[in-house]
């Protein structure tokens, strides 16, 4: 059996002005072929895996090039047609194969391409034909478009937001894989449009709850090979983007789009209670000033404590802008 695997990620957004171009790229991750370290990053987990995979089931594992660049706005579109390129061409050298595995994001925004990875998937696609295995894990802070949609037999999305199951979820796309292409299961996914758009927090219910509920019905029912909650990345000004839901299942394809809908439903039905309470601005200068002991004697209680950070939530590199400015503190 001959796979190939290749990792093509990054989080775009579309209302920063910091352009990403190749060496953003490289300055985050790029490894050519053999040559990402042992140790996966958020996107790559797909190629890690799959190197164990291939070792303890004796399969052929051809890597591409697996890059990463960290959140910020537009990739610009030399950048994006060229390392496509770079992994299509990967691809054509190692045909015939027998399944692709890939780790994106599914947030990647370029100039000229509002959405890249169904424009890679559907190339892709076109290389393999229409029966060879195509799929990829996802973060679920991603667009999931019709065209990726008809590109990609399945996809597998991280559950937990924090994503510290990547690997875990890297793992179950690769589970899924080796059975279909052992001839065991016959993967099928349908998806359920929530049409909303939210933040869903696992550390805190409602979604605690939710994705325990998920994780139960993949244990439970042998019909149900996985569900992804994609919650959609807000900070991506594009068509389709906002919260999906997909379940996998084996040849049930009424069974899942049934489901779909009804976790997709209770979903909506508890649209606006999953995101952390928000501190206003005007609550958050003054809990700072009581924070603060600063020269200027800004805090008449004189308390000491710092650096004192006040930050919007877009403030946040990982959210791909500029970064956070320091308010006041004693240290500074
Ligand atoms: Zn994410």
């Amino acid at each position: 059996m001959k796979i190939f695997t290749a990792v093509l990620a990054t989080e775009t957004n579309t209302f920063s002005p910091i352009s990403v171009d190749l060496n953003a790229f490289k300055a985050s991750l790029y490894a050519l072929p053999n040559q990402h370290p042992q140790t996966p990053t958020l996107c790559s987990a797909p190629l890690t895996v799959g190197r164990e995979i291939a070792q303890a089931r004796n399969w052929e594992l051809v890597e591409g090039t697996a890059t990463w660049a960290d959140p910020a706005g537009l990739i610009n579109r030399e950048t994006y047609e060229r390392l496509r390129d770079e992994i299509l061409a990967q691809l054509r050298a190692a045909m015939p194969v027998e399944g692709v595995v890939l780790g994106l994001h599914g947030a990647m925004v370029a100039a000229g391409y509002d959405d890249p990875e169904g424009d890679f998937l559907s190339r892709i696609r076109d290389i393999v034909g229409p029966d060879i295995l195509i799929c990829a894990e996802l973060d679920p802070h991603s667009h999931l478009t019709k065209k990726r949609l008809e590109a990609a037999d399945f996809f597998v999305a991280f559950k937990e937001f924090p994503h510290t199951d990547f690997v875990e979820q890297a793992q179950n796309l690769w589970r899924i894989a080796e059975d279909k292409l052992m001839g065991q299961t016959n993967p099928v996914m349908e998806v359920f449009d929530c049409k909303m758009i939210d933040i869903f927090p696992t550390s805190r219910e409602p979604m605690r709850g939710f994705v325990d509920r998920i994780r139960a019905i993949e244990t439970n029912d042998p019909d149900i090979l996985s569900i992804s909650v994609i919650h959609g990345f807000m900070a991506g000004d594009v068509p389709e983007m906002g919260t999906k839901i997909i379940v996998v299942s084996d040849n049930k394809r009424e069974k899942a789009a049934t489901l779909a809908q009804k976790l997709g439903e209770e979903l909506f039905s508890m649209r606006g209670t999953f995101m952390a309470p928000q501190t206003s601005p005007d609550e958050a200068i003054s809990l700072a000033l009581s924070l603060i002991d600063c020269d200027d004697a800004l805090s008449p209680t004189g308390r000491v404590s710092g650096p004192v950070v006040i930050a919007d939530i877009w403030d946040n590199p990982g959210g791909g802008t500029a970064g956070m400015r320091p308010f006041c503190s004693n240290k500074l």
